[in-house]
């Protein structure tokens, strides 16, 4: 097979930036040669872009079959590609059915089929009762499992209590694959006053005990169970020092944040603004800034979009009303130009963004030694992107289903010039150049 070699003054490895060449063959980063090399094959020269591991996100809400209305797997891919992700995975919500059962994640699987444009790996589902289908969808290739200590927006999706955690972590701690975490474990506290366009009355709804009684709780379970558990979206920064500790000790524990908790800050959220609604909310600046410590300091391990799209009347975008608003951003094609925004005012660097958006999650997949590098032998999944470029999201940008971000209209740092899939270019400068190559991945142990 032919070989493919790119060009950069900025390559990212594990060892740091570097000027070279990659030659590809078969899909697998070949060798890197020095800039000045002879090769026996056309060169894409790509000047000075950065050029670096394709993006992976491990929270993305698909929501096909089922609620494609919301989004799908065509618009998501499409959407992934155009933002130089190369592999991201798919909750087991807020499809219908939800990927609880062998069954729903065989339909899946078919509802997916020639609509990958990125690859798409899955997570399966912890719900009461259905700890026998823990097995099996683990033997069909789920990548790990995701469970909710609230309500987790949709009936159909209930959340796990202690004792179903506790019969499966033994089972999912045998495959060594992740359990992963949506930490609010809520009681029956409600704000004294509620004005339903008032921002701040959203975020006081959602207090950060919430988050930090669930995040002691897994901590525990993750000690007693050695069973690997992930904490998505950790918004609450006063567990960060129980984090750490429990990391310190050693326990199986890693944790993610999301670019909305790195980007805004509650203070600049006006109110009757639904778009920027999740749970858990987007917290004070103070807060955020320890967040931002925490993920400099290795304790938060990668930053994660949670894309969770819904239709404009599902958000109520117009009535501007928190309380019935759909909780979810969209901003799964952004999640590199966001990060990078926010990082590069903190003095962070492209080589900070490559571990916190392709190595480390290729850890938590599983994939760590065939993605989330640049390195001999990996698969040849990359971002090529231009730190210094700068463009304003409109909404003729944006390849979701639906145009609904929160990142609307701001000026984002970061462009993503190519992406390319097993060593296919299959994006370039605004254009698909090449469809439906990617690929499920699953587990196969
Ligand atoms: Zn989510």
């Amino acid at each position: 097979m032919s070989q493919i070699a790119i060009k950069s003054t900025d390559i990212i490895t594990p060892e740091g930036i570097m000027k070279g060449i990659i030659l590809i063959e078969n899909g697998l980063i070949k060798s890197i040669l020095p800039y000045d090399a002879m090769v026996d094959t056309v060169i894409t020269d790509v000047g000075d872009s950065v050029v670096m591991a394709g993006v992976i996100d491990p929270h993305v809400h698909i929501n096909e079959p089922g609620r494609t209305d919301w989004e799908g797997f065509n618009t998501a891919t499409r959407a992934a590609i155009a933002g130089g992700l190369t592999t991201l995975v798919d909750m087991p919500l807020n499809s219908a059915p939800v990927t609880t059962s062998v069954a729903a994640f065989e339909e899946k699987l078919a509802a997916a089929k020639n609509q990958l444009h990125t690859n798409v790996g899955f997570w399966g589902g912890i719900i009461p009762g259905n700890t026998d289908e823990i097995e099996p969808l683990i033997k069909k290739g789920v990548l790990g499992f995701k469970a909710f200590l609230t309500h987790s927006g949709i009936d159909d999706f209930p959340n796990a209590t202690e004792a179903d955690l506790r019969k499966g972590m033994p089972i999912i701690a045998k495959h060594n694959l992740p359990l992963l975490v949506h930490c609010e474990l809520t009681d029956d506290f409600k704000p004294e006053q509620w004005d339903a366009q008032s921002y701040q009355d959203y975020l006081s709804s959602r207090p950060k005990y919430w988050e930090d009684d669930a995040i002691n709780l897994m901590i525990a379970l993750c000690e007693e169970y050695r069973c690997r558990v992930h904490i998505v979206h950790l918004s609450s920064a006063n567990s960060i020092a129980a984090i750490a500790k429990a990391k310190q000790k050693g326990l199986p524990l890693t944790v993610e944040t999301g670019q909305h908790y790195l980007f805004f800050n509650a203070e600049d959220i006006a109110d009757g603004q639904t778009q920027f609604k999740c749970a858990p909310p987007v917290r004070e600046k103070q807060n955020n800034d320890q967040l931002w410590q925490a993920l400099k300091d290795g304790i938060i391990d990668f930053v994660a979009t949670d894309h969770s799209p819904a239709p404009p009347d599902l958000k109520q975008i117009g009535t501007g009303d928190f309380k019935k608003a759909w909780g979810g951003i969209a901003s799964l094609q952004f999640a590199l130009p966001v990060l990078w925004t926010a990082a590069k005012q903190r003095g962070c660097i492209a080589n900070d963004i490559a571990k916190w958006l392709s190595e480390n999650p290729a850890k938590l997949i599983g994939k760590q030694k065939s993605k989330g590098k640049i390195a001999v032998g990996y698969d040849a999944d990359l971002v090529i992107w231009n730190p210094e470029q700068s463009f304003t999201l409109t909404e003729d940008q944006i390849q979701h289903k639906h145009k609904i971000t929160p990142y609307l209209g701001r000026e984002l740092y970061g462009v993503v010039k190519q992406t390319w899939l097993g060593g296919t270019k299959v994006f370039d400068n605004g254009i698909f150049t090449q469809l439906n190559l990617g690929q499920p991945i699953l587990n196969h142990e």
